[in-house]
C-alpha cells in the first residue's frame, strides 16, 4: 500500500500488515487536522518506509508521548509515533491512495466526539483508547 501527502512532496509504502484502523476522537487529532476525527491504521515501525520527501517531513509534539509527523508544504498529518508503542506507527487512513482498502473498525476518544460529526455506523466506540475496554454508554 502506498500513500503521500496532499502536494505530493512525501511518498510513504507500508510494507507490514495493519494491525488495526480506528477513528481517533481526540482534541489534538481533531485540531491539527481540522477534521472532526481522523481515522488511523497501526502498524509495525519498520513497514513505514518513506519513498519520498524526508526533507519535508515535520514533527509535532502536542504532548511529551507522542510525535506527529506532517508535510510541512502542505500541512498534511502524515502519522504518529507514540513513546509507549515503541514498535508500532499509526498512519492516518486518509493519506494512502486507496484508503477504500482499510476501513476502521472501532472509535477512540469518543469522550471528545463532536456530535455533529457523528458516524451511526454501529462500530464499538471507547471512552478513551481500546486498551482500556471503557465503551461509550
Ligand atoms: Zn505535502
Ligand atoms: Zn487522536
Amino acid at each position: 500500500m502506498q500513500g503521500g501527502c496532499a502536494c505530493g512532496a512525501i511518498r510513504y509504502r507500508l510494507t507490514a500488515q495493519p494491525t488495526e484502523t480506528s477513528w481517533c476522537h481526540c482534541s489534538h487529532c481533531r485540531k491539527s487536522s481540522g477534521a472532526p476525527a481522523v481515522p488511523y491504521t497501526t502498524l509495525a515501525r519498520s513497514g513505514f518506509r518513506l519513498e519520498r520527501g524526508e526533507e519535508y517531513l515535520r514533527t509535532a509534539k502536542l504532548t511529551d508521548f507522542a510525535e506527529r509527523l506532517f508535510c510541512s508544504l502542505c500541512g498534511s498529518p502524515i502519522a504518529t509515533r507514540l513513546d509507549h508503542q515503541p514498535d508500532e506507527i499509526d498512519v492516518t487512513v486518509a493519506t494512502l491512495d486507496d484508503p477504500e482498502a482499510l476501513p476502521p473498525e472501532f472509535h477512540i476518544f469518543c469522550t471528545s466526539e463532536v456530535s455533529w460529526g457523528r458516524h451511526e455506523d454501529g462500530l464499538p466506540r471507547y471512552v478513551r483508547n481500546r486498551r482500556d475496554g471503557e465503551t461509550m454508554p
